[in-house]
């Protein structure tokens, strides 16, 4: 009710027995930090956790860095944060007039992340979904981004009330389904489909993570959790597969040791070319 707005003062909120009809929808987006323009920005969901969402997130802002944009990266997932470990920062954020400033990774990405506001980054952060969906919106209107090409959204996994808060406050232009083959594959892309699909952002693709696994001597590819599953999916719902990533144990070390823009291999690279094409076309 509170995204309604009436003139008439006996207003009760309840639209459907409403006569004049003066109730507007009024748009639930938040608005961006004033100092700040963000050109495009790019949500990255998963069904559930653990399936690689982070390093998906993590991956496609490295190659749109490396392709010369300035990039940044909005850590939603407030109860999971994984985005300054694997960058390797740690200080806690600071502010100035322009508003809460944002860190910058070694090789220039720009990140907020919820614990780069905590005292104790261990303690579990047990708010209640109002108060994590009001905790992204202030990562975009009070944080002062500067100028961004890309903004890539780590959001909170699931199709619940969380990420469906956080697909309506920010202005996606896009959105990333990262998924594993040991998935639900069918079901849980679906539904990530189809929430896009009902709030009218464009589902730009779909990664698979954990994909298979290489063998460090002979070079050849093992599906351990099955092939063909994500790529059937992709089918039917008319949108790319955008990139297969491996199991990859040294990308694993470097991001356990906050150096994941060390990684050499172009998993991401594909992926990201295409979202920039895609997305200034
Ligand atoms: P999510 O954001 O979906 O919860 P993360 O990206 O945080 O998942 O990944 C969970 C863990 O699995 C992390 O420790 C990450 O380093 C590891 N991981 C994810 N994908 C891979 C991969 N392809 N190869 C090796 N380790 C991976």
């Amino acid at each position: 009710m509170e995204d309604r707005k009436c003139n008439d003062t006996s207003c009760n909120g309840d639209c459907s027995n409403c006569a004049s009809a003066k109730h507007e929808p009024q748009s639930m987006l938040a608005p961006l930090n004033e100092y700040s323009t963000v050109k495009k920005v790019i949500g990255v969901v998963s069904g559930k956790g653990g399936v690689g969402k982070s390093l998906v997130t993590g991956g496609l802002a490295v190659s749109m860095s490396r392709a010369g944009y300035k990039t940044a990266v909005l850590d939603a997932d407030i109860t999971g944060p994984s985005i300054p470990k694997m960058f390797g920062v740690n200080a806690r954020a600071m502010q100035d007039a322009t508003g809460i400033l944002p860190a910058t990774s070694p090789d220039g990405i720009k990140l907020m992340s919820v614990n780069l506001l905590l005292e104790d980054i261990e303690a579990p952060v047990v708010w209640r979904g109002p108060v994590i969906a009001g905790a992204v919106k202030q990562f975009w209107t009070d944080v002062a981004w500067g100028e961004i090409d890309y903004m890539f959204v780590d959001c909170p996994p699931g199709t619940g009330d969380v990420p469906l808060t956080v697909f309506q406050s920010l202005p996606l232009d896009g959105i990333v389904i990262v998924t594993s083959p040991q998935d639900l594959v069918s079901l849980i892309v679906k539904k990530a489909y189809n929430m896009a699909k009902m709030m009218n952002i464009p589902v730009l693709g779909i990664v698979e993570n954990m994909s298979y696994i290489k063998c460090p001597d002979c070079g050849k590819e093992f599906h351990i959790f099955g092939s063909g599953k994500t790529e059937t999916v992709a089918d039917e719902l008319g949108v790319p597969l955008l990139a297969r990533i491996p199991i990859d144990t040294d990308m694993a070390t470097l991001i356990d040791n906050g150096m994941f823009e060390k990684h050499q291999n172009d998993y991401f690279k594909e992926a990201a070319t295409y979202i920039d094409a895609k997305l200034n076309k």
